[in-house]
C-alpha cells in the first residue's frame, strides 16, 4: 500500500487458519470457482515457527502474481558451512538489490532467504512505484534540515530511474507502465493535495501535472474523485516478475542464493557468523533486509531492531478479465491510482484486462472479516460499472511501519574495538517498491566504504513503538483508530 501516496506459481503454503472468515470466503469461492483456481502443495520451511505471522501463509496463497509469474528456477537450501565477504538476509527487493550491487563491486556474496525469493511483500504488493517516501517530507526536514531533505527526495526519484534501468539492463519482462495518479475525494482533501503539489514543486523542483475538478473524468471513469495530480515519472509493474528477474540477475552476476534457509541466530566477533538450523555462514559483513519477518517468532533475530517497526496487514483483490471496452475506459492510459486517504485505496488496470484493487488494513495482523468481499465493495464504490465483475484472486501481506513512517536504515552497534559490520534496511512503511532498490544500492556503497548517502538516511531518528512486546499491538490499533476517524471526517 503505497502511502499516497504472489510463492508460488508452483508451491504454496499449507491450509488457511481454521474457521477464519477469509477461509470460508476462499472455500466458497473455491467451490464456485472454475477449475483454474488451484492450490498446489505447500512449500516446506525448515523452521515454520520462524514466521509466526500465521495469517501470512494464507494471505500469500491466492495471489494474482503467483498465478501469473513463472517461477522457473529455485535455489538450494544452504547445507554445512559457507564463507563470504557479505551475507545478505532476505530475498525480497531490498536484499536482492543490495546483493546484486555488492557483487558488482567485486564482493563474494551469499544471500539467505527463509522461504523463496519474492515470498514477502516484494512479491505481493500493489505494484505501484511512486515518488517520495511513506512519510511527508516535513518529517525529514524537521529532523535533517532542508538540504538533506532535498537529497532524500532526489534519491527517491533516483530510485524510480534505477528501477527502469534494471528492467532494461536485465531484460526483465515485468509489465512496466508509466504513470501514476494521486486523487483526492472531496474538496477539502483536494485543496490539501494541491497545496502539497505546490510545495513539492517549489521546494523540490518536482513538477506534477494538476487535474482540476472539471478534468477528472478525462483521467478516470469514477464518480468518487474531486481533483488530483499526475506523475508521469512514477508507474507500475508486476512485482513478483520483477523480483524473480532481479534474483536471476543477481545469480547470473555470481551471488550465491540459498532459499529455504531461515537465519535463526547472528553473532558478531571476528566478522559475522549467521546460523540457519545446522547451516552456518561466516562473513566479513552482513546486511539484514527481512522486513517484519525478521522480528517475527519467539526470538527476534535482533531484539534491538524489533520495536522500531510494526507489521501492518494490507490486502488486494483482482478481477477476472474484463471486456476490452470496459477495461480501457476505467483509467484511460492505464495508470496506477491512489486516493489520498490515510487508509488509502490503491489500484491499477493490469495488462491482461483485469482490475487490481488494494486497500483495507489490519494493525492487529488478523485478516479482516470478509476481506475479499469488503475490497470488492470498495472497488465497486470507485467503479460502479464493475458491479458485475468477479474477483478471481484475493491476497495480502505485511508492511513494516515505523512510528514516523520514515525508512529505518542503519548499522548494529559493533563489539568493543571493532567497526560495525552488520547493516540493516527496514521501515519502508508500505512505500518500498522503488525505494528498496535504491536502499540496496546505498547499503552496497556504505559497506564498501562510501557511506555518505546511506548516512543521510541513517541519521534519521526513530522511536520504539510504545507498549512493550505485550501492549505494542493494542496501542497501535488504538492509535490508528483516530486516523480512520479523520478519513471519515474528510
Ligand atoms: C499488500 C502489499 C501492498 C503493497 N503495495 C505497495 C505498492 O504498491 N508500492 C510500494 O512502493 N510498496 C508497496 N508495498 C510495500 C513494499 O512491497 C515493501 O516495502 C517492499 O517490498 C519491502 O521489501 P523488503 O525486501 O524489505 O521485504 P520483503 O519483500 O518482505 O522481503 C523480506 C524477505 O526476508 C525474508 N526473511 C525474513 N527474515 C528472515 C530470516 N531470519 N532468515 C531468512 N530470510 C528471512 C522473508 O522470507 C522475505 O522473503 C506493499 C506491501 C504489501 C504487503
Amino acid at each position: 500500500m503505497p502511502a499516497s501516496c504472489g510463492r508460488h506459481a508452483r508451491g504454496r503454503p499449507g491450509p488457511l487458519p481454521a474457521g477464519s472468515g477469509f477461509e470460508r470466503e476462499v472455500r466458497a469461492r473455491e467451490a464456485s470457482a472454475a477449475p483454474a483456481a488451484r492450490f498446489p502443495t505447500p512449500v516446506a520451511c525448515a523452521r515454520p515457527d520462524m514466521f509466526p505471522l500465521d495469517t501470512d501463509l494464507g494471505l500469500a496463497r491466492d495471489s494474482y502474481y503467483a498465478a501469473t509469474a513463472r517461477r522457473d528456477r529455485s535455489w538450494p537450501a544452504l547445507e554445512g558451512s559457507a564463507s563470504c565477504d557479505v551475507a545478505v538476509v532476505g530475498g525480497g527487493l531490498a536484499g536482492l538489490s543490495a546483493a546484486l550491487d555488492l557483487r558488482r563491486r567485486g564482493l563474494d556474496v551469499v544471500l539467505l532467504e527463509g522461504r523463496e525469493v519474492g515470498f514477502g511483500a516484494s512479491g505481493r504488493n500493489g505494484g505501484q512505484a511512486i515518488h517520495g517516501l511513506a512519510c511527508d517530507q516535513e518529517v525529514i526536514e524537521r529532523q535533517l534540515g532542508h538540504g538533506a531533505a532535498r537529497q532524500v527526495w532526489d534519491m527517491t526519484i533516483e530510485a524510480l530511474d534505477l528501477l527502469r534501468e534494471r528492467i532494461a539492463e536485465h531484460g526483465i519482462a515485468c509489465d512496466w507502465r508509466d504513470g501514476y495518479l494521486g486523487l483526492a475525494v472531496g474538496a477539502g482533501k483536494g485543496a490539501r493535495l494541491a497545496a502539497w503539489a505546490d510545495r513539492t514543486e517549489r521546494l523540490y523542483g518536482y513538477p506534477l501535472e494538476r487535474i482540476a475538478p472539471a478534468e477528472v473524468g478525462r483521467w478516470i471513469a469514477s464518480p468518487r474523485f474531486h481533483s488530483g495530480v499526475h506523475d508521469p515519472r512514477s508507474g507500475h509493474l508486476h512485482p513478483l516478475k520483477y523480483a524473480l528477474g532481479l534474483a536471476q540477475a543477481a545469480a547470473a552476476a555470481g551471488v550465491r542464493i540459498h532459499e529455504r534457509t531461515p537465519v535463526d541466530a547472528l553473532h558478531q566477533g571476528e566478522g559475522v557468523t549467521l546460523h540457519a538450523g545446522t547451516a552456518t555462514v561466516h562473513a566479513r559483513q552482513a546486511l539484514l533486509a527481512g522486513n517484519v519477518y525478521l522480528h517475527a517468532g519467539r526470538a527476534p533475530l535482533v531484539p534491538a531492531l524489533a520495536p522500531r517497526v510494526m507489521p501492518v496487514g494490507t490486502y488486494l483483490v483482482c478481477t477476472r478479465p474484463l471486456d476490452a471496452a470496459t477495461h480501457a475506459a476505467l483509467v484511460p492510459g492505464g495508470r496506477a491510482v491512489c486516493d489520498t486517504n490515510f487508509v488509502l485505496d490503491y489500484f491499477r488496470p493490469t495488462p491482461d484486462r483485469r482490475m487490481l484493487y488494494g486497500g483495507r488494513v489490519s494493525y492487529s495482523t488478523a485478516t479482516p472479516r470478509a476481506m475479499a468481499a469488503g475490497l470488492r465493495a470498495r472497488m465497486v464504490r470507485t467503479f460502479p460499472q464493475l458491479a458485475a465483475a468477479e474477483v478471481e484472486f484475493a491476497w495480502g501481506g505485511f508492511v513494516d511501519i515505523t512510528m514516523n513512517r520514515a525508512p529505518d536504515f542503519g548499522r548494529l552497534p559493533a563489539p568493543p574495538g571493532r567497526t560495525p559490520a552488520v547493516y540493516y534496511l527496514q521501515g519502508f512503511s508500505g512505500h518500498g517498491l522503488a525505494l528498496t532498490g535504491l536502499a540496496g544500492r546505498l547499503a552496497a556503497e556504505a559497506m564498501t566504504g562510501d557511506a555518505g548517502r546511506f548516512d543521510v538516511f541513517a541519521r534519521l531518528r526513530h522511536r520504539d513503538f510504545p507498549g512493550g512486546a505485550a501492549l505494542r499491538m493494542p496501542a497501535l490499533v488504538l492509535g490508528m483508530a483516530w486516523y480512520r476517524l479523520r478519513d471519515m471526517l474528510g
